[in-house]
């Protein structure tokens, strides 16, 4: 059983760079949390002072009740994982995977059979027990990180913090661990604190994905809802691959039902965003479509279609589906995801059609707020 409760904080580093700025955070037991943002949002610095590798400025962090901002690294019963591995190179794999149990024997009252029982067990989960008697340099990366996750399991930590474990990793096998992580995390059933920059990754990964920025969070919330409700631009275009499109236009009063306008095309807005939308008529707005809510044909839209006139920039074949880069009239630049059949060819004019179902209204700005955000949704400060 462990939760792990971040209330107000903060990290100033010296020279006064504030990297994190009174965060709040509540991660249930066995929760399977993942941090993510743009490099330098304070990501690693929320880990690192949840390690204890950072003394906190100001707030307080809990671990399973008990504030720890005082308690060194050793006796916070976690475990981290780094992207460097920071294995030991002079010794080998079964002696890393052992060290840290060797060190604290007395004080963890386990026999050196025990300790054998835990590294050979935690080897078989990770199917390196062939590895055992070898040298981290005689090891691949993927080898090298099964082992530095070894080494975390053997201790049976309250939690697992994972600092960007697979960044250096190729493609391929960045997948395959990934998949390994999440297996093993539902199996050992450990709450898991783990921080990345790629968003599918922390999409695939997370049960609850944080998104931050210059040392805020904007948002807290399920893979999902995180892709299908975004709070605010910033985390709209921050999730998603191609990222979101936007128009900007505004919402026309006199256009019944009620539509965006953008230059001189208007797309009807559905009942849901027509409520959301009541409420800023006439004012500078933007309107976000995912790419895979264009279609080329009307039947394949769904729900409540908006059409669209743009030209084409570019087509990029991808197998199954094909990107279509495009642009409006006033030279504002899209890309639509659409079926690999869709007869769209370079320099064509053609209509898409847009699911507004799916569409969300922003406030302007990078970090402008999403209409249909309920203030409770969004963190203070954020919107
Ligand atoms: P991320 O992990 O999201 O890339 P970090 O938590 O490493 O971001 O850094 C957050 C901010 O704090 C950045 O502006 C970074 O330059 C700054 N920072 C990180 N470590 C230090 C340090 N030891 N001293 C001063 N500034 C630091």
């Amino acid at each position: 059983m462990a939760r792990v409760t971040l209330t107000d904080v903060t990290k100033v580093y010296p020279g006064g760079v504030k990297a994190v700025d009174r965060i709040n955070l509540s991660i249930v037991d066995r929760e399977f949390v993942v941090l993510v943002g743009p490099s330098g949002c304070g990501k690693s610095t929320t880990l690192r002072m949840v390690a204890g590798l950072e003394e906190i400025s100001g707030g307080t962090i809990e671990i399973d009740g008990r504030v720890v901002n005082e308690t060194p690294p050793k006796d916070r019963d976690i475990a981290m994982v780094f992207q460097n591995y920071a294995l030991y190179p002079h010794m080998s794999v079964y002696k890393n995977m052992a060290f840290s149990l060797k060190l604290r024997r007395r004080e963890l009252g386990l026999s050196a059979s025990e300790i054998d029982r835990k590294v050979r067990e935690a080897a078989a989960l990770l199917g390196i027990e062939d590895l055992l008697e070898r040298k981290p340099g005689a090891l691949s990366g993927g080898q090298r990180q099964r082992v530095a996750v070894g080494r975390a399991i053997v201790r049976n930590p309250k939690v697992f913090l994972f600092d960007e474990p697979l960044s250096n990793l190729d493609a391929k096998l960045r997948v395959e661990m990934r998949s390994e992580i999440k297996r093993l995390q539902r199996r050992l059933a450990t709450t898991t604190v783990y921080v990345t920059h790629d968003q599918e990754e922390a999409m695939t990964l997370g049960d609850r994905v944080v998104v931050m920025k210059d040392g805020i969070i904007h948002q807290s919330a399920s893979p999902l809802e995180v892709y299908e409700k975004p709070v605010n631009r910033f985390v709209a275009s921050f999730v998603g691959t191609p990222p979101m499109c936007f128009l900007e236009g505004r919402v026309g009063g006199s256009d019944r039902p009620l539509a965006f306008v953008h230059g001189t095309q208007r797309l009807a807005l559905p009942d849901e965003l027509a409520k959301v939308a009541a409420g800023a008529i006439d004012r500078p707005l933007l309107l976000g479509i995912r790419p895979d809510a264009f279609a080329t044909d009307a039947n394949a839209a769904n729900g409540s279609r908006a059409r669209l006139r743009v030209r084409v920039l570019l087509v990029e074949p991808l197998g199954d589906r094909k990107d279509v880069h495009m642009t409006t009239a006033t030279g504002t630049k899209l890309v639509g995801r659409v079926d690999l059949r869709s007869g769209v060819a370079e320099g064509q004019e053609l209509d898409m059609f847009i699911d507004m179902s799916r569409a969300h209204l922003f406030e302007p700005g990078d970090a402008g707020c999403n209409l249909a955000a309920k203030p409770q949704e969004a963190p203070a400060g954020v919107c």
